[in-house]
């Protein structure tokens, strides 16, 4: 028997129950309990109610936007975006990003052409992009990975120049800014996902923000079967609603904000400062002159430095019941149907594939407390000063 501390040398777990990364952030209950009541009173469970309403002139409000037009989720919203926008043929996205992204065009025959990620950031490179535009290239759909905004002035021009659409998946950046101006109001759109383990959320929900009245309009239609009035219907639509109940949780999510940065911001502080002491275990910064939200706490763990590698850590924290994650890995590219589509995609995005076998995601939010992060982050420590111990439990289990 060992007397190394780790369920995976056969030890205790140091978790009863299972400390998941990305669970979910209540907010506050009387408050949510009152609204839920409030509908229920009014009758009034869905087809723009005055809750929906509400939830999107703040949304408006807090990002300086013209129109915000809420949705039953963010992949629909991708999906209605995209299409009021009339994109097709092909587009370009990064695969460093969740599969909605990519799935939100290939479910309308779009091909999704995946660009690498720059070298610093997890964003998409500028400078890949042009060598992939071909004359079926209709648009640019980047993704604000973790909250961190893409250069969006770079792919602004680029779009442009060439005559594409530029349309943000910002399912990670709500209440995030680039160059202090709040991120929701760049491109054609921009789209948020409420989803429950996003930073702000109505369970299932999202929203696609724009400044555009024309493409606003079309999308309001679109979002309820085209109809525009009582019996009338211009144009074909899907139903991509959002309702009362999820509304009532979006809004009193949306007034617990600076709550949730506050937590999310000492937590990351936290992870900040051990995880410094830890050999090959680097945590991604993020900007101090931008509004920020910390939703994500992302380490990329060097193959050559540190003693375990990425994968090995995470088996050892889900021993313990912490269950980090892996993000993005594999890349888009290597799911169905893309990998079949262009199997030779993997040699031209080297800085995906190797983000793609570092990162590691740790377990934030209001659900967690620091007394909990400081155990997760001992269990790391133990575990490297306990490399080869580790690495033989693995490889005989
Ligand atoms: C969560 C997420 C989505 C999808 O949003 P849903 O509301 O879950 O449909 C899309 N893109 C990214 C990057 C996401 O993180």
């Amino acid at each position: 028997m060992t007397t190394v501390p780790l369920a995976i040398l056969g030890g205790e777990p140091k978790f009863q129950s299972p400390v998941h990364v990305g669970r979910p952030n209540i907010p506050d209950r009387e408050r949510l309990l009152a609204r839920f009541s409030e509908v229920l009173d009014r009758r009034w469970l869905t087809n723009d109610g005055p809750l929906v309403r509400e939830f999107e002139r703040r949304i408006r409000e807090f990002v300086g936007v013209k129109h915000c037009i809420a949705m039953c989720n963010g992949t629909v919203a991708l999906e209605i975006a995209i299409r009021a926008l009339e994109l097709k043929g092909e587009v370009i996205v990064p695969s460093f990003t969740f599969v909605a992204t990519a799935h939100s065009l290939q479910w309308q025959q779009i091909t999704p052409v995946f660009v690498d990620i720059a070298a610093q950031g997890h964003n998409l490179d500028p400078a890949q992009i042009e060598r992939h535009i071909t004359p079926r290239t209709t648009g640019i759909l980047a993704t604000h990975v973790w909250g961190r905004s893409c250069p969006i002035d770079a792919l602004q021009e680029i779009a442009d120049r060439r005559g594409l659409k530029l349309m943000f998946d910002a399912a990670h950046a709500f209440g995030c800014s680039y160059r202090g101006q709040m991120i929701g109001g760049f491109g054609n759109a921009e789209v948020f996902s409420f989803h429950a383990t996003k930073f702000v959320n109505s369970a299932e929900g999202g929203a696609v923000v724009t400044n555009d009245d024309q493409l606003a309009h079309r999308i309001r239609l679109m979002r309820n079967f085209g109809f525009v009035g009582y019996d009338q219907v211009e144009y074909v639509g899907t139903n991509g609603k959002m309702s009362e109940l999820s509304a009532a949780m979006g809004l009193t999510s949306f007034e617990a904000i600076d709550d949730i940065i506050a937590v999310n911001r000492r937590h990351y502080e936290t992870y900040r400062r051990s995880l410094a002491t830890l050999p090959g275990i680097e945590l991604e910064t993020y900007p101090d002159h931008e509004r920020f939200n910390y939703q994500y706490v992302v380490a990329e763990v060097s193959p050559d430095v540190s003693p375990l590698s990425r994968d090995e850590l995470i088996a050892v924290l889900h021993a313990e019941n912490v269950l980090a994650r892996r993000y993005f890995s594999p890349g888009c590219h290597r799911h169905e149907p893309y990998r079949t589509q262009a199997p030779a995609t993997g040699w031209q995005l080297p800085q995906t594939e190797r983000v793609c076998e570092r990162v590691l995601v740790l377990p934030t939010g209001t659900g967690i407390t620091t007394a909990e992060i400081e155990q997760i982050i001992d269990i790391l420590r133990t575990a490297l000063q306990h490399a080869g111990e580790v690495r033989h439990a693995l490889s005989t289990a």
